[in-house]
């Protein structure tokens, strides 16, 4: 497939966005030869990754003029996956030994993951190429094959740009999807998402709820036991023996889902047991949202669903020139953003082709179908979880790079093992040392 066409041409690229996602696909252009500016609405690069104490001033997300933050993180965040696995792949996520502030641990404090992204960005300059506190508020077609990028920066006017390509980068946990609760309305308590959860104090002697099953769930209703009355969760699909108390914690129940919330503050769960509550806690996932985006309809968001997009990557009726770089989630973000970069970089500037749009428009076609088969709801088509591997795989081929790397792949298969077998501890206990190891000997392959 490389090779296919000979020209290669240099582009214009916007890229909205500097967490791991702009950060990489900045490189990956400039490697390929391309002109890039990087759009980033915040003071430094890391996204997600910048911790902030704040909160919004709406806390279910529900208010359209609401003061936005953009990091999910709470304060006491470790990693879910393990450094090896997590970092690019030609750029290892190591330990720095005797660094002042690092966390060495295989699963880190946010704080060293930040700190990663940042000494990502200095070792391939990329800094320069981003404008800092520079939202993009609008991007539309100008003249044909081109785009007109408009932002906004404190104290200027818009300024409007001309670009070739658009990369949108943008994040996809910030704006809150919520549960429907029966009877919610008329329930006395108090409500939040977890995107506004930061520490644990201000829920001192409560009784609260929290919906979902998500790592953050997790991690979450055990910071609250901390210092709760009582914290119950509210699960899809709990096995009936897992129902009750959570081993190892006093205040700690696991209930299935919330059937019906009353006047009384009674929440009543539909295996029957009921709880007088204080809080509900929200864990229950984001939209996608791209509000800056005019594409004439070319691109949607339904259900969760965003597309029609070729791989993920591509809507049809605009590629390669408007590409989406970070969409899949139950994946290993850093090495998929790398490959969904090194492809577009690529396909922009012809060293690789893409299929036509009639052969994209179908397999999307196809992709679609097949989920619409097995059962599978719109607002999962870009879960990838155990598909990821064939999606990254087939990447890697389109660009004429390695597969992903064998002990990566089961560094991720025995993470989520352990995460079951050890729900408390998964973080300091595991048993696969030999593949760490492997990913170590791996890594002496590149100097930094
Ligand atoms: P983001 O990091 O969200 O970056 C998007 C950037 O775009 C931001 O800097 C934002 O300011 C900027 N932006 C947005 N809109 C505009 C605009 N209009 N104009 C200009 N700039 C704009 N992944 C892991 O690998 N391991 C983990 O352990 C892990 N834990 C997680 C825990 C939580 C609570 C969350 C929420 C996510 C976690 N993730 C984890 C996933 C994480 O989101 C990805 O690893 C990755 O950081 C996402 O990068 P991104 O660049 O796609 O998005």
């Amino acid at each position: 497939m490389s090779s296919a066409v000979p020209v290669v041409t240099a582009r214009r690229v916007a890229v909205i966005g500097a967490g791991a996602a702009g950060l990489v696909a900045a490189r990956e252009l400039r490697r390929e030869g391309h002109d890039v500016v990087v759009f980033e609405q915040g003071k430094q690069v890391g996204g997600t990754w910048v911790y902030s104490g704040e909160v919004e001033s709406d806390l279910l997300g529900l208010d359209p003029k609401r003061s936005i933050v953009h990091s999910s993180l709470y304060a006491s965040l470790r990693t879910n996956l393990p450094r090896e696995c997590m970092g690019f792949r030609d750029y290892p996520f190591r330990k720095k030994e005797g660094k002042k502030g690092r966390d060495g641990r295989r699963f880190p404090l946010h704080t060293e993951v930040l700190m990663y992204l940042q000494d990502f960005a200095a070792h391939f300059e990329i800094a320069q190429l981003v404008r800092f506190q520079t939202e993009v508020v609008f991007v539309r077609f100008a003249q044909p094959g081109k785009w007109k990028v408009t932002s906004t920066s404190p104290h200027t006017l818009p300024v409007d740009d001309i670009y070739d390509a658009v990369i949108v980068c943008n994040g996809h946990f910030v704006l809150p999807r919520l549960a429907h609760i029966p009877g919610i309305n008329a329930w006395p308590g108090k409500q939040m998402h977890s995107h506004n959860y930061r520490t644990p104090e201000s829920f001192q002697d409560q009784v609260v709820v929290l919906i979902g099953s998500s790592a953050s769930a997790v991690d979450i209703s055990r910071d609250i036991a901390t210092v709760a009355k009582e914290v119950h969760i509210a699960a899809r699909s709990v096995e009936d023996d897992k129902l009750g108390k959570v081993p190892g914690h006093e205040n700690l129940w696991l209930h299935s889902m919330i059937d019906s919330v009353h006047e009384d503050g009674t929440v009543v769960f539909q295996d029957g047991n009921a709880v007088g509550a204080d809080f509900i806690i929200h864990c229950t996932g984001y939209k996608y949202d791209f509000p800056f985006l005019e594409t004439n309809g070319e691109v949607t968001v339904d259900d969760n669903r965003v597309g029609p997009l070729y791989k993920h990557v591509f809507p049809p009726a605009l590629a390669p020139w408007l590409s989406f770089v970070g969409l899949p989630w139950k994946v290993v973000p850093f090495p998929l953003f790398e490959l969904q970069s090194k492809w577009i970089a690529g396909i922009l500037s012809n060293r690789i082709a893409l299929p036509s749009k009639e052969e994209m428009t179908k397999d999307i076609e196809a992709f679609y179908s097949s989920l619409e088969a097995s059962g599978t709801p719109k607002r999962y088509t870009h879960n990838l979880a155990l598909h990821q591997w064939d999606y990254m795989n087939w990447i890697a081929d389109q660009c004429g790079l390695p597969s992903i790397e064998e002990w990566r792949r089961e560094m991720y298969m025995a993470t989520s093992k352990n995460r079951v077998l050890r729900p408390e501890s998964y973080r300091d206990e595991w048993e696969d040392d030999d593949l760490v190891l492997q990913a170590q000997q791996d890594f002496a392959d590149y100097l930094i």
